[in-house]
């Protein structure tokens, strides 16, 4: 790839996608610029504003044109944290490229580590969290439930408690870049894809300032995403309802038959016909509703929109926003 100058330090790209933060980005950029002298070499810290309506953006932009190793990409509005680390993984030039918060929840100095790991011949270094400051139980107990349910759910390798906080090579994000879903849960993806992966732990820290962008309905849907994108289960689950209550009630048609035949006991019980019925009827529309949710997802893959739009990118005019398009099937 590189015949041309062989000898070229390799270059690393910190994505970083920020929604309100202005809270944090000083001390964010404070502890960037005393991470970068420490790797040394070729850096690109990409931040990428996810459609932020404080100042972030003008702080951002401030700083990329005071520092070039910054450098500020504004998506045209908020389209969520997935999607906002997916356009920073594409838009970076680095041969390793590490994804990580705003707040500092992840701690910068970990990222040494990664790129360790890295450099002994790992693909794919993910960040897990041994331990996680400052957030409330029900965050940690419903995030250690979702990470576990979800290995049982799905055949991919999904390692627990590992977030967005990771490391990729180019190889693995070219594999990446080659994967358009629509519904985008990140960490599954680089899970599914193999290669050599390996874990760093760390304790995650607690948010260096500002309140959590991650509403209850936020998770909620972003569980929904790790589920339904990667199982079938939901579907094979309204299969297997469906035979069990429908043997139920067979079963319980031959007992008022045998009950008829011998003449005993048949009350005319409107009760039990009423429960009966609405049990069945829900768990119709349960049933339907699943089928509805994969079929929805069908329809927004079918579109193909672009995953983001960028308004503004005061990187080198690269590649531009010609490859959210093209990205069909490069790798084999
Ligand atoms: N974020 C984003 N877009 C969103 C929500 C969040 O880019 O719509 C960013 C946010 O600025 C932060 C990271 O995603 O850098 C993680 O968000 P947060 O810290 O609020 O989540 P939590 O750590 O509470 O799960
Ligand atoms: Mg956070």
């Amino acid at each position: 790839m590189n015949q041309m100058t062989p000898l070229r330090r390799p270059k690393i790209s910190l994505v970083i996608p920020v929604f309100n933060e202005e809270a944090v980005l000083p001390a964010l950029f404070i502890r960037l610029d005393a991470l970068m002298s420490v790797i040394g070499g070729d850096v690109e810290i990409l931040m990428v504003d996810d459609g932020s309506r404080d100042a972030s953006g003008e702080m951002l932009a401030a700083r990329a044109q005071v520092d070039p190793r910054y450098r500020y990409v504004a998506l045209s509005r908020n389209f969520g944290h997935q999607a906002a680390i997916t356009a920073g993984m594409e838009l970076a030039g680095g041969d390793a490229v590490i994804v990580m918060d705003a707040d500092l929840q992840d701690p910068p100095e970990v990222v040494l580590e990664l790129i360790q790991r890295w450099r002994d011949g790992y693909d794919i270094v993910h960040a897990r969290r041994r331990s996680r400051a400052g957030e409330t139980r029900f965050k940690k107990w419903t995030a250690s439930l979702f990470y576990r349910g979800l290995r049982a759910l799905t055949n991919v390798d999904i390692p627990a408690d590992v977030g967005d906080f990771r490391l990729i090579d180019r190889r693995a994000l070219e594999t990446f870049r080659a994967m358009p879903e629509q519904d985008r849960f990140v960490r599954g993806m680089f899970g599914w894809m193999g290669y050599r992966q390996t874990v760093v732990d760390f304790d995650r820290d607690e948010r260096a300032a500002g309140v959590t962008k991650y509403s209850l309905g936020r998770m909620v849907r972003l569980a929904f995403d790790g589920v339904v994108g990667f199982s079938d289960v939901p579907l094979r689950l309204a299969l297997w309802t469906g035979a069990i209550v429908s043997l139920g009630s067979l079963l319980y048609g031959a007992w008022v038959v045998a009950m008829a035949i011998l003449g005993v006991g048949l009350v005319s019980g409107w009760a039990s016909l009423a429960v009966l019925i609405s049990f069945l009827s829900g768990i119709n529309l349960l049933m339907t509703g699943i089928v509805g949710v994969y079929v929805g997802r069908t329809h927004r893959e079918v579109k193909q929109r672009p995953l983001y739009i960028v308004a503004r990118d005061t990187g080198e005019a690269r590649q531009a926003p010609a490859h959210i398009f093209a990205r069909t099937a490069e790798v084999a």
